[in-house]
């Protein structure tokens, strides 16, 4: 069976990845969802081992240790990280496995594994991001602050990614997500072994071999 594609989505916070990952894996059955470990406390309506696995930062520290994550990094005060186990197995299973994951870790999946597709999500401008972050009502302003400080930081990061995805309309950003990540699917590096074996085929084949 062909492995499956590691997509990364990162975005400012509040830009709606969540939303949209959300809908894909509703409407569309190639893709699985990593959930995160994060030492950060739980929101409103968030339980564990859905939204994330909160744990303590000791236990955090000993999957680090054990080489437990593929990748982590801190954010706003907390570690965040991605276990491994359930990544790779879905990818072998053909899975297109999407990490929520900002742009630190982005990076270091990237150098990692070359052939990951990283996209990136915005809003359409920082006006409607900062209505986002405040609409919410679950965070202190000091809070909303520090991701909109975070976001700035961000920003920088952008072009190291493949693709930018607007989200403005949620259903039209949906399928434009998934529409790139389908021709993505096709590109030269995430078939390399697809054109070995048809380089090699077609070299037996073209010597008359049956
Ligand atoms: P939040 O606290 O809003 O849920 O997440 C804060 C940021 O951490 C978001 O940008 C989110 O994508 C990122 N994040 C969530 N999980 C991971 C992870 O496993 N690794 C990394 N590097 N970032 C993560």
């Amino acid at each position: 069976m062909k492995k499956g594609v590691l997509i990364v989505l990162s975005g400012f916070s509040g830009a709606g990845k969540g939303t949209i990952t959300k809908k894909l894996l509703e409407k569309y059955d190639n893709y699985a969802l990593s959930i995160s470990m994060t030492t950060r406390n739980p929101r409103p309506g968030e339980t564990d081992g859905r939204e994330y696995f909160f744990v303590d930062k000791d236990t955090f520290e000993r999957h680090i240790r054990e080489d437990e994550l593929i990748e982590y990094a801190q954010y706003v005060g907390n570690y965040y990280g991605t276990p491994r186990a359930y990544v790779e197995e879905q990818l072998n299973i053909g899975k297109d496995v999407i990490l929520e994951i900002e742009i630190q870790g982005a990076l270091k999946i990237k150098e990692r594994f070359p052939d990951t597709l990283l996209l990136f999500v915005s809003t359409k401008n920082a006006k409607v991001l900062l209505e986002r972050l405040t609409g919410r009502g679950t965070e202190t302003e000091e809070v909303i602050l520090n991701r909109m400080k975070r976001a700035a930081q961000e920003a920088e990061g952008m072009s190291e990614y493949e693709y930018i995805i607007i989200n403005d309309d949620i259903d039209i950003c949906v399928e434009e997500t998934h529409s790139i990540i389908q021709s993505a699917k096709a590109a030269t590096i995430r078939n390399e072994e697809f054109i070995t074996v048809i380089q090699k085929e077609l070299k037996d084949l073209s010597k008359g071999e049956k």
